[in-house]
């Protein structure tokens, strides 16, 4: 006999696509239940795992799953409504929602668009950018500067600004449009003690070659996007935030819009609430997801400066003063009423206001970020390990090989830790709740994971 398990694995396969996978990738686990900061994973064999989400759902579930305060929230919301069109109408949690937004965000970006993901809200950056070229009478601006290494989202234009090699530009090729690539800006480590260590003859080449490329291009470029500090799902890379104010002096220099993908940095993650505030510079737009939606529901937002929606209001250009998005499920009330109820968590407000001195983030990702230098400095000993990384909540092992990541995640999981390698890192972004514990209990299990796999 199957367990109830084994047949829902067996009924999964050839059935339904996972992220990045062919239809029969195989080695799945079902989840059984999620709480706190654990999964109860259930394998192809009728084992059992209880695991620590290194991962957090993609970066999102900062708070636990089944947290109480946002259960309550939406048990709360769905019992007025769960879903209105925002065309025409709005609620109290979007514009609760943006309120906190504002408050919270570096201060001169002031109006939110709600987007339904992550990738949306970049396409509706791009979209803006170029409305606010056109209304500036600049309509040829079509194009932008973004970073080497950068990830953006799936959709077709947050595609074509991710990496031209590492992201998926050669498969869709014609319809990536042709941007403007500056390199990877150098790597960068950032101390215990608060230090940006980094090579300084390194930065000053990537500045001159960036400003080059910047100056060269100027009157076809509307932008430049760049993942502020850490670039994520690109490679897990940390770079200095000198690199940000140079880009900010570009942007200025060349009248282009500096967008900051906040979606996997923001809310936190890596010791600042936004990343950009490591350099002391504000985007003109900005977007945020993952933490946002406490990895409850899928949502994301875009925020931008009262010029670019001042521009759009009285331009002259072709487009219409009206941004051109909307999506079906825009600004829906329930993403929007448990988003309020994870930045409350955030913040420790209990509303739309001002954080207090040590907000409950950044006791959180301090902590996470002592317990995963700690836990991952034995990696570093290992022959196959190049290097160990850690900034805030995140916490990296890189490989001198690509990582088997079936083999990996599996031999974490017999560990107590759920990881997801890719490329040649194995890494963590944890839930902010982690006890002191658990962030040992996963950083035990990568290390000795890395050691299983590939014999130290
Ligand atoms: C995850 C991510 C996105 C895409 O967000 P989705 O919600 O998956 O569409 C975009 N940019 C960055 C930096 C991300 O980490």
């Amino acid at each position: 006999m199957k367990t109830a398990a084994e047949s829902l694995l067996d009924r999964d396969a050839g059935l339904l696509w996972h992220p990045y996978a062919s239809l029969d990738s195989g080695a799945l686990y079902a989840v059984a239940q999620a709480q706190g900061a654990e999964l109860l994973l259930q394998d192809a064999h009728g084992g059992e795992h209880r695991v620590v989400d290194g991962m957090a759902s993609w970066w999102s579930m900062v708070h636990g799953y089944c947290n109480p305060a946002l259960d309550a929230a939406a048990h709360a919301q769905i019992e007025k409504f769960s879903h209105v069109m925002f065309g025409g109408l709005t609620h109290q949690p979007a514009v609760e929602l943006a309120e906190r937004l504002v408050a919270m965000a570096p201060p001169s970006l002031r109006h939110v668009f709600l987007a339904d993901s992550g990738s949306i809200s970049v396409e509706v950056a791009l979209k803006l950018a170029l409305q606010y070229q056109d209304a500036k009478g600049r309509p040829e601006r079509q194009r932008f500067l973004a970073l080497r290494g950068g990830y953006h989202g799936d959709t077709f234009a947050a595609m074509s600004v991710c990496d031209p090699v590492d992201g998926m530009h050669s498969a869709f090729a014609p319809l990536c449009s042709q941007q403007v690539f500056a390199p990877r800006p150098p790597a960068a480590e950032h101390t215990v003690g608060g230090d940006w260590l980094y090579d300084e003859e390194e930065l000053e080449i990537w500045e001159a070659q960036t400003r080059r490329l910047a100056a060269e291009h100027a009157g076809s470029l509307a932008g430049i996007i760049a993942e502020p500090v850490l670039q994520g799902a690109g490679g897990m890379f940390i770079y200095p935030p000198r690199v940000l104010r140079v880009l900010r002096e570009i942007a200025d220099e060349h009248a282009l819009l500096l967008i900051a993908d906040e979606i996997a940095t923001g809310f936190g993650r890596t010791g600042k609430l936004f990343a950009v505030q490591h350099a002391g510079i504000e985007p003109d737009i900005m977007c945020v997801g993952k933490a946002l939606t406490g990895g409850y529901l899928s949502l994301a937002a875009m925020l931008c400066i009262a010029g670019v929606a001042q521009a759009l209001r009285t331009g002259t250009g072709s487009a219409p003063s009206a941004l051109l998005h909307g999506p079906t499920f825009m600004g829906n009330p329930l993403a929007c009423a448990i988003a309020c109820a994870s930045l409350d968590l955030l913040t420790g407000s209990g509303g739309a206001g001002i954080e207090p001195a040590q907000a409950p983030w950044q006791v959180q990702v301090a902590r996470l970020e002592r317990g995963l230098r700690s836990s991952l400095a034995p990696a570093r000993a290992l022959d196959a390990v190049r290097e160990v990384r850690v900034l805030g909540g995140v916490g990296v092992i890189a490989l001198h090989e690509p990582a088997g990541v079936a083999q990996l995640s599996a031999a974490a999981v017999e560990r107590g830790a759920w990881v997801r390698p890719f490329r040649n890192l194995v890494y963590v972004m944890p839930p902010y709740i982690c006890t002191d514990a658990q962030l040992q209990q996963l950083g035990a299990a990568m290390t000795g994971a890395v050691n299983q796999v590939y014999g130290g």
